[in-house]
């Protein structure tokens, strides 16, 4: 039998085995907005917007979520969070590319201090999904790659600072590094004695659960570190049971779970969907921290939902969960001293 071998085209079209390694479904994610389009089985009508959001943030799908989001259904809230739109080239006036005006906290290469007890350290600009809300998109990674003297330069500061007491591994993605470096730097940190904490950023375990493998659980369980994980979950849907494990592993591994979730129109803007993440990030073990007010992202005002409307929908999950599921609706304010609480006022 005569074998004709796929174009590189249809091979992307084919879907990657889901028991792949980590590295293979990151390496194989989908990035491009026609092969999304056409996986989902959605009109082509999607792709010139999609196109030219693209163009301005690469579109990057891995199929661990891709399996999560309906097929046929352009409006499935999970393909919201990924499916360029062409509502991304418009300007709003309040929009700006460093809303949080972080490269005035940059210390030294690779760290961003805002708060006095911990030092947020960025790893790397890589990430397995492109949210299209992040407000990293336009974040200057080219300048922020760890070379070996920067990596000396970011532990001396570490070090010197002893009104430091916790390390956050943030990026990027910082587990879309490789373990040995991982592990490399863990052990760094474990040297400085004032550090007692180790938190990681990491939407990862969310997006392709096979990341939660042994290699990352042996340097994790081995740290002498308390370890706080605050994964990055913004729907119900984002938790399988795949994700449910996941959890479980790290959990095993001696890892607290926090949640961190930004509020979205059209992906979460409603109070049923805030209940029902709540519940679902309990039921695998993962608590409730915050949940981000909307900031100015230039390209993302089509996620805007008002402060009003967000203070009204956490009114709401007050008065329907108990308080330890009810997350902290905060803003980052350029020159705070912490992540800035909104007021709730009276129901
Ligand atoms: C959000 C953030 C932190 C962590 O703040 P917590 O309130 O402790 O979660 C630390 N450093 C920077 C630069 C941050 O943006
Ligand atoms: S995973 Fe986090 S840093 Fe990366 S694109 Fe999504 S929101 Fe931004």
């Amino acid at each position: 039998m005569i074998q004709r071998t796929a174009t590189p085209l249809e091979v992307r079209a084919q879907a990657t085995d889901i028991n792949a390694s980590w590295q293979t479904l990151l390496a194989q994610a989908i990035r491009d907005p026609e092969t999304l389009l056409s996986r989902l089985g959605l009109s082509l009508e999607w792709l010139p917007g999609a196109v030219q959001g693209h163009r301005l943030f690469p579109t990057v799908v891995p199929e661990p979520y891709l399996s999560r989001i309906k097929p046929g259904d352009p409006h499935d809230p999970l393909l919201r969070q990924v499916l360029p739109r062409h509502e991304e080239t418009l300007s709003d006036d309040e929009d700006r590319n460093d809303p949080l005006e972080e490269a005035a906290t940059t210390v030294t290469t690779g760290i961003i201090r805002k708060y006095q007890s911990r030092a947020l350290l960025v790893l790397t600009g890589t990430c397995a999904v492109n949210c299209r809300y992040c407000f990293r998109r336009h974040f200057p990674y080219g300048d922020n790659r760890l070379s070996p003297s920067a990596r000396e330069e970011a532990l001396r500061y570490l070090q010197r600072e002893s009104g430091l007491n916790e390390v956050i591994l943030s990026g990027g993605d910082p587990l879309a590094m490789n373990d040995r470096l991982l592990a490399e730097w863990v052990r760094a940190f474990e040297a400085i004695p004032h550090i007692k904490r180790l938190r990681i950023h990491t939407r990862l375990p969310v997006v392709i659960p096979q990341r939660v493998d042994e290699r990352l659980l042996t340097w994790l369980r081995e740290s002498s570190l308390q370890k706080v994980i605050v994964l990055h979950i913004n729907h119900p849907n984002e938790i399988d049971q795949a994700v449910a494990d996941a959890a479980a592993r790290l959990r095993d591994a001696g890892a607290t779970l926090l949640n961190q979730s930004v509020i979205l129109r059209g992906v979460n803007d409603q109070v049923d969907t805030l209940c029902e993440l709540s519940e679902r990030c309990f039921g695998a073990g993962i608590m409730p921290y915050y949940l981000h007010a909307f900031d100015p992202v230039l390209g993302a005002a089509h996620f805007r939902v008002s402060d009003d409307e967000a203070r009204h929908l956490c009114r709401q999950m007050l008065s329907r969960l108990p308080g330890f599921l009810v997350p902290r609706l905060v803003r980052e304010v350029p020159g705070g001293e912490s992540k800035w609480p909104l007021d709730l006022g009276l129901a």
